[in-house]
């Protein structure tokens, strides 16, 4: 086994190689064969670049798993994390703690009307876990209405609430139903316009309720945008549609935000460009950039008076964590003080959204561009009229190609997801397109 310890060159950096070695020999990967992981080393990182321990740098437009919103290494939301660990580095969830409050008020804060509670977990799946219990207690009903393209989390509801191929080898948890949502480009639903789409996807929603047996049907949850499955901004009405569906059958509607959250779609709050209030939010990733792990479910008053004299039976060690909770603090005031929620929306109107469309104009290969602020989709196709999917060997080329060229993609099946910080700037932007346009070009020869 390689050992870091171990290693000659005792006196300098480790290398790629070194810490390659070090890291296959011992770290068990998520979501592979362990067998064929090759893990790119990073040594650091600033802003919207990180580099490796060879010196290479790449512009990240992957914001890791779509969540540095703030870039690397935001100088405040390390300070405040430093100053908190100095301060009470940990604390049990039971005692009050003033980092947490006010973490918790910047958050609510933010939210719809009538959202005025944070249960803080940690991460994004624990929430999603959180709020269907939180929808089975209050409902008294089991089943849960999610996505098949979605992902909701690793944990025992929330990996069967996804809809994508994680769920299969993982589908121990009960009650879980799936429908299918608008996606035009790849219409389950013979549809022709994003009208049509979106008043099919509500039909079949509320038919698969109705045959479900609506009294047995605790929660709907979706992705407000979803992500990982491929960034399908849904059609005008959809969601408010699905919010009037909700009300009808007396169902929970919960929106996760975990990654669509915080700034990523140009609005604080995904949701809020589709006029929906959901019953609970749920989030993690963009509200302090992953600097420190957390993620949270923001509840409803109904929800939350429903526990007043009930007691929840839930709870994590690190609920709320101090350490967690100073970055979320630091993260969302530098957000709103730069303004980079603001930038998002700019990047993605003025740069991202002309600038993936030219490269449409030039590259058959892509077939659809769609997206919002710094939250947009390439999808590739080797075929744009029977939009069959660029297949694994080509997309495999395509990402070693780009990070060959200094730029970390974020790539799931046929797609290339262009998802870099927020606080991205438009020479950045170029710089990343004019590399794009590169791999491209070399992949069409
Ligand atoms: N929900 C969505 C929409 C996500 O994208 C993710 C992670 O990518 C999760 C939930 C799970 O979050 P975590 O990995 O923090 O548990």
């Amino acid at each position: 086994m390689t050992t870091l310890d171990t290693r000659t060159t005792t006196d300098a950096d480790p290398t790629n190689a070194e810490v390659a070695a070090a890291d296959t020999g011992s770290v068990f990967h998520s979501w592979s064969a362990q067998g064929s992981v090759k893990p790119l080393p990073l040594a650091g990182g600033s802003g919207s670049v990180v580099w490796d321990h060879d010196g290479k740098r790449y512009l990240d437009f992957s914001s890791q798993l779509v969540f540095t919103n703030l870039g690397h290494q935001h100088p405040k939301v390390v300070a405040a994390i430093i100053e908190q660990a100095q301060t009470l580095t940990t604390v049990a969830p039971a005692h009050a703690n003033a980092t947490r409050a006010r973490a918790a008020e910047l958050i609510t804060a933010r939210a719809p009307e009538g959202l005025n509670k944070v249960f803080f977990t940690n991460g994004g799946a624990d929430a999603n876990e959180n709020a269907i219990r939180m929808a089975r207690l209050t409902t008294g009903r089991d089943k849960i209405i999610s996505r098949y393209r979605s992902y909701h989390g690793n944990t025992g509801a929330a990996v069967v609430a996804t809809g994508d191929w994680r769920r299969i080898p993982n589908e121990f948890a009960r009650s879980h139903v799936h429908v299918f949502g608008p996606y035009l480009y790849r219409t389950e639903f013979w549809a022709d316009s994003p009208e049509q789409e979106s008043s099919r996807a509500l039909h079949h929603l509320e038919r698969v309720i109705q045959a479900e047996g609506p009294s047995t049907v605790a929660a709907i949850l979706l992705e407000t945008i979803p992500g990982t499955a491929g960034i399908m901004v849904p059609p005008a009405g959809y969601l408010r549609g699905v919010r009037e569906i909700a009300d009808r059958y007396g169902i929970v509607l919960i929106l996760d935000e975990v990654m669509a959250g915080f700034g990523r779609t140009g609005h604080w709050f995904a949701l809020d460009a589709f006029d929906v209030r959901p019953d609970l939010i749920t989030f993690a990733k963009g509200v302090n950039s992953g600097y420190v792990p957390i993620g949270g479910v923001i509840i409803s008053d109904a929800i939350a008076h429903a526990f007043d004299e009930r007691v929840f039976p839930g709870g994590l060690t690190y609920s709320g964590h101090p350490l967690a909770a100073a970055s979320i603090v630091a993260a969302l005031t530098a957000m709103e003080d730069e303004g980079v929620v603001v930038n998002a929306a700019t990047i993605g109107a003025e740069h991202l959204a002309p600038g993936l469309t030219a490269l449409a104009d030039q590259h058959d290969v892509i077939g659809e561009v769609r997206g919002t602020g710094v939250f947009w989709a390439l999808e590739l196709v080797s075929d744009r009229a029977t939009k069959a999917p660029l297949d694994a060997a080509a997309m495999g080329r395509l990402k070693s190609d780009l990070l060959g060229l200094g730029l970390l993609p974020f790539t799931a099946d046929n797609r290339l997801h262009v998802v870099p910080p927020a606080i991205i700037t438009p020479a950045e932007v170029e710089q990343g397109l004019q590399i794009i346009d590169q791999a491209l070009t070399n992949l069409a020869r």
